[in-house]
């Protein structure tokens, strides 16, 4: 009987548009990527910002764990996220309709919102496993990225460098990052690659166990940049890794994050996240470290999408237009 009443009462509920509760609160998601990479605490961040602001804006948002950049721009599109973070390059490619897009064809729904972050594509290695240079990889148990992330197409382009693909490695894993810092602790795997912020929990946690790590530079980066112009030479950080072998920071090559979204979400949202983001910069900042060097500039820069005339209308008011023109 109390099962029925109990059915009978949240059943109204489920019939409301996604969207909207019975109050009025309008649910945005937020794509983002593994737990212990930048994207989720950065998705947790803006989640928070706004959550503030629930009074005046009636929105809810919330910040999913998911399988990153790939995913995230997929999900935008069918409608299932309203907003999501993904990598400059993989922008690029699914409004090109290349790479990942190819067969499922240009992601012309896309919008921009700002860049955050830099992302660097690092290749995390064992030091028993002797790999100090890409061509070593041949033959070596190697984590490339689970399907959906960025990393993914980063660590071909990466292998690329020294002519190799998935197939001269011993094993190419697609398991997820968060899985791979401790596989490469328990000798499970040589090496794992991750495109990602600087820092991040993954690589602090594979620098700090029993088996030593290294860092394995990118250089030979002449023809890669040549024919994909959205990468840029970059690098690691290394002062936020103190276990890792290397001294100096490593050479290798980035991309940006990116705050996307799609045409179908409504100004009024798009505006709220912006407006509450660049008005919230100096708390925004401090709420991850990798967000730290941020500055309205830099996120108005290098959008590879037509900006959401949600997040225009902000800055206009702002009189922060001059910065688009330089994309
Ligand atoms: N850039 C990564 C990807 O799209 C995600 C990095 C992160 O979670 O911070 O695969």
């Amino acid at each position: 009987m109390y099962k029925l009443l109990a059915s009978l009462l949240t059943f109204p509920i489920l019939l409301l548009p996604m969207e909207t509760s019975a109050a009025g609160t309008r649910f945005v998601s937020i794509g983002t990527g593994g737990v212990t990479g930048v994207y989720y605490p950065v998705g947790g961040s803006i989640a928070k910002l706004l959550n503030k602001k629930r009074g005046v804006y009636g929105l809810k948002v919330t910040a999913e764990a998911t399988g990153g950049s790939v995913f995230n721009i997929n999900a935008l599109g069918k409608g299932d996220m309203d907003l999501g973070l993904a990598q400059s390059d993989k922008v690029t490619q699914a409004w090109e309709g290349s790479a990942d897009w190819t067969e499922r064809g240009p992601r012309k729904e896309l919008r921009g919102i700002c860049t955050l972050q830099s992302e660097t594509v690092c290749l995390i290695a064992a030091v028993h496993s002797g790999i100090t240079a890409c061509s070593d990889l041949r033959g070596k148990i190697v984590a490339v990225g689970n399907p959906g992330s960025g990393t993914r197409d980063n660590s071909l382009d990466a292998l690329a460098t020294c002519g190799l693909t998935f197939r001269d490695l011993g094993k190419a894993e697609g398991i997820k990052a968060a899985e791979a810092a401790g596989l490469l602790q328990d000798g499970r795997l040589d090496a794992y690659f991750y495109t990602v912020g600087h820092p991040n929990g993954s690589i602090k946690e594979a620098a700090s166990g029993r088996t030593k790590v290294r860092f394995v530079p990118f250089t030979n980066l002449g023809e890669l940049l040549k024919r994909n112009p959205f990468y840029s030479k970059a690098v690691i950080p290394i002062q936020f890794y103190e276990g890792a072998e290397n001294r100096e920071d490593v050479p290798t090559f980035g991309v940006k994050a990116c705050l996307v979204t799609t045409d179908k979400v409504s100004d009024e949202i798009v505006y709220a996240v912006t407006k509450e983001l660049f008005e919230n910069l100096d708390t925004f900042r401090k709420l991850h470290p990798a967000l730290e060097d941020l500055d309205k500039e830099a996120m108005l820069t290098g959008v590879p999408v037509p900006i959401h005339p949600g997040a225009l209308k902000y800055f206009k008011e702002a009189g922060l237009t001059d910065h688009l023109s330089k994309q």
